[in-house]
Formats: structure tokens, sequence, C-alpha cells
């Protein structure tokens, strides 16, 4: 029987734990044998100290035994992939990937999480859409990623309930911004979850958990490491959150956005994120094409109208109805205009994403209401060139109150000068 108060010494002063102590902490702490204030004591100490790749991989082999698993391949008889990203502003990739790579053959079915802060979630994305049912039983995402090819579902409560709990630890203990911890909690899930391959588009920026490249190769490197040790294959895509994803930022925003993307009617930005993931997700399945072959299906998908079909119905096997006109929109809508003309050299993802929040779009506890309706629509993007009094970008609100606050920090996102700043495609680097 390991003692709390030495596995939390040992750590603080940097000593490697073994497997099983690392294994016997996790697993008593799911349970209720651990205090919530030893595992917060322990998490703070390797925010000091860190944890080797070993130890990563006992604490997420740990957090996967901690509940059940799925093996969606036996299921399905196929090999199955998913993706995930580690959250950012705009970021509506999952609902317009999932039924390009799904009308080109390859099963996904994906288990998603909510928004919390100024990053947004899949979940309230698509709970936007009326009727949209989130929580399937199993079998019923099992029968669905059959028939359909796609199901992106809420986290079943049996699926690591260690990283459930302790993702809410350290969420108060100021332990969250810790990349082995990041890492074990993001492969946890997607292991139990039980696709073969995977692609993580791990976001950086100043809208994202990883504000520079080199730590966010760190991150990178740590999850695909944690996939090998595991079987599986894992490709990152590091990708720019220096400014909000495409233009939309919201959650019936968004979906209409995704929508138009999967009909070749997207920003560029976010269309070139959508086919570099599809390209991957379509490389690493099955239909053994190379990444070129895979981008050249997913832009064919989007071209004849299947993308949208797939899309279509995926939203209606889930109780949804998917026709844009249904999707709520807020009653007021003001234009942020440009003060000055010259080019867009800055366009900050935080305060947009702060924005949105706080017209209501986000929740700043897990427990807060969400109004789908509201957001901001970035129509001016970084190197942009604008003339004075052009729109940069419409804020979507529920009343003029919201929407006065909402224009002032949308307009302090921006930054308008004269020479245009040194331009580079979303895609920063890829880690596999
Ligand atoms: N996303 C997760 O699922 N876990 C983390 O720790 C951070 C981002």
């Amino acid at each position: 029987m390991i003692r709390a108060a030495d596995l939390i010494e040992r750590k603080r002063s940097g000593d490697e734990l073994s497997d099983e102590e690392i294994s016997e902490f996790v697993l008593g702490y799911t349970c209720g044998d651990i205090p919530d204030y030893q595992m917060a004591a322990w998490c703070m100490a390797v925010y000091f100290k860190g944890l080797s790749g070993r130890e990563t991989h006992a604490l997420t082999d740990a957090m996967i035994r901690s509940g059940d698993t799925l093996d969606l391949a036996a299921a399905l008889g196929r090999r199955v992939v998913d993706k995930h990203s580690t959250g950012g502003v705009g970021d509506k990739t999952s609902i317009a990937v999932g039924p390009i790579v799904a009308a080109c053959g390859v099963p996904l079915g994906k288990m998603s999480g909510r928004g919390l802060g100024h990053t947004g979630g899949t979940l309230d994305k698509l709970e936007s859409i009326p009727g949209f049912r989130v929580e399937l039983t199993i079998d019923e995402f099992v029968a669905q990623v059959r028939e359909i090819g796609v199901a992106i579902i809420g986290q079943t409560g049996d699926l690591v309930p260690a990283d459930k709990k302790l993702y809410a630890l350290r969420d108060v203990t100021a332990t969250v911004d810790i990349v082995p911890l990041i890492a074990s909690s993001i492969m946890s899930k997607k292991l139990a979850a039980g696709a073969e391959a995977m692609v993580l588009d791990v976001k950086v920026g100043d809208g994202a958990f990883m504000k520079t490249l080199d730590d966010a190769r760190i991150l990178a490197e740590q999850m695909v490491d944690l996939g090998k040790r595991a079987g599986r294959t894992v490709v990152c895509l590091l990708t720019d959150m220096d400014q909000p994803l495409g233009a939309a930022v919201g959650n019936a925003l968004e979906v209409r956005e995704a929508a138009e993307t999967i009909v070749g009617e997207g920003p560029p930005d976010f269309t070139e994120l959508v086919l570099d993931a599809c390209a991957r997700l379509l490389a690493l399945s099955d239909l053994e094409i190379d990444v070129d072959e895979g981008r050249e299906r997913a832009q064919q998908a989007m071209a004849d109208g299947s993308a949208r079909e797939t899309y279509e119905r995926w939203i209606r096997a889930q109780g949804g109805d998917p026709d844009l006109d249904v999707l709520p929109r807020a009653p007021v809508v003001h234009e942020v205009r440009a003060p000055r003309g010259g080019v867009v050299t800055r366009l900050s993802a935080l305060p947009i994403g702060i924005a949105s929040l706080e017209l209501g779009g986000g929740r700043r506890t897990q427990d807060d209401a969400i109004d789908y309706s509201v957001g901001i629509v970035c129509s001016a993007k970084r190197g942009q060139t604008v003339a004075v009094g052009q729109v940069l970008a419409d804020v979507h609100a529920r009343d003029e109150e919201s929407a006065a606050r909402a224009v002032e920090g949308v307009a302090e996102a921006y930054e308008i000068g004269d020479e245009a700043p040194p331009v580079h495609g979303i895609l920063l680097d890829v880690i596999e």
C-alpha cells in the first residue's frame, strides 16, 4: 500500500516513480481513497519537476484503467480514425471534418467536450442545432458510425472517470497548463475511445493553452510518444491560434460556417485546416492512400455534394434539423469598423474568445447556460488590407448593452498598421 505523502515528497524531490506507484495513486484517487488535497499537491510537484516519458505513460495507462474502454474497430470491423483539438477560438473543425471523411468512406466516431472559459466546445456548438442530441448510448453510437459513417457525442460517464475528476481539480488548483498532465488527459480519453489512428490539432498562440511553437512541439512529441507506447498512430498538426480560426466565433454562427465550408464556401484559413486534417485522416485510414490523394478525395467530396449529404444524414440521425435557416439568430447585430485604412497587423484570438464568452456564448462555470445565437464574425483577418470605415467584424448579441461592450472588446483585438505582417499558413508544423 502506497503512502500518498511519500509519493508527493519524492516527486517534489524530482524522483521517478514506478508504474505501480502511479497506478495505485491514480486509482486510489478515482475511488476516493486519496483526497483531492494530496492529488493537488502531487500535480503541483509535477509542475515543478515534470514527469518522464515512462511516468507519463504509466499515468495515462492508469487513467484508462480507471473506467471502461471501447473497441470501435472490433465493433465495426474497420480501422477507425479520430481527431481532437487542444482547444481554441472559432474551432469548429470536427463539425466539417467528420462528414467529409465519412463521405470518403472512412468511419469517424468521436467523443467531444464542452467549452470552458474562452475556448468553445464542439458539443455546445452541435447543441445549437435544434433537436440535436449529444447523449447517445454506446450501442446507438456504434450503430450510427456503422450506418452513417459519423457520430459525435459527449464523453460517456464510464470512460476515463479519473480524468473527469482530475481535470476538475486541476482547473481550480492552477495545474491545468502542465504538459505531461495535458498529454495524458487528452491521450487517455482518445485511447479509451478506441481509435487506432488519430490526428491531433495542437493549437499555438494567444488563444490556446500552448502559447509558443516550442511548447506546442513538446506537447505534440509527448502525445505521439504515448500513442506509440499504446500501439496507435498519432499525427499532430501544429496550427495557428494567434487569431480566431475562420471568421465565425459563437455556437450557431460556427455551425453555419462549418456547413458552408463543406460545400467549398468557407473562409480560406479554415478550409485549409479542414483539408489538412481530412487528408491526414484519410491517409491514416484503411483506404491505403497517401496524404495528397487524401486531400484530393476530400476536395472531391466537398465539390460533388457528398460531404453535405453526409452532414445532413448525420445531423438528422442525432435528432437535429440540418436546415441552416433554423439555427438561432441573435436579435441585435452591430458592426465594428476600421478606425483607419491600412493592413490588419493583429487580430488577437483571446479577446475575441472573451468577447464571445461575455456575450453569453460560453460558460464561466460548468453550470452556466449558453446563448447559442450570439458571437462574432471577423470578416477581416490578419494581413488583409482595409479602408477607413470598412467593416472588420459583426457582433451578434442578445441586447444593445452587451453588443456595445463586445464592440469595444473586438475593436481592441484589431490592430491596423502600414506594413503587412509576416504571412504564414494555418499549418505551422507536423509532428508524427
Ligand atoms: N484538454 C484536455 O482534454 N485535457 C487537458 O488537460 C487540456 C486540454
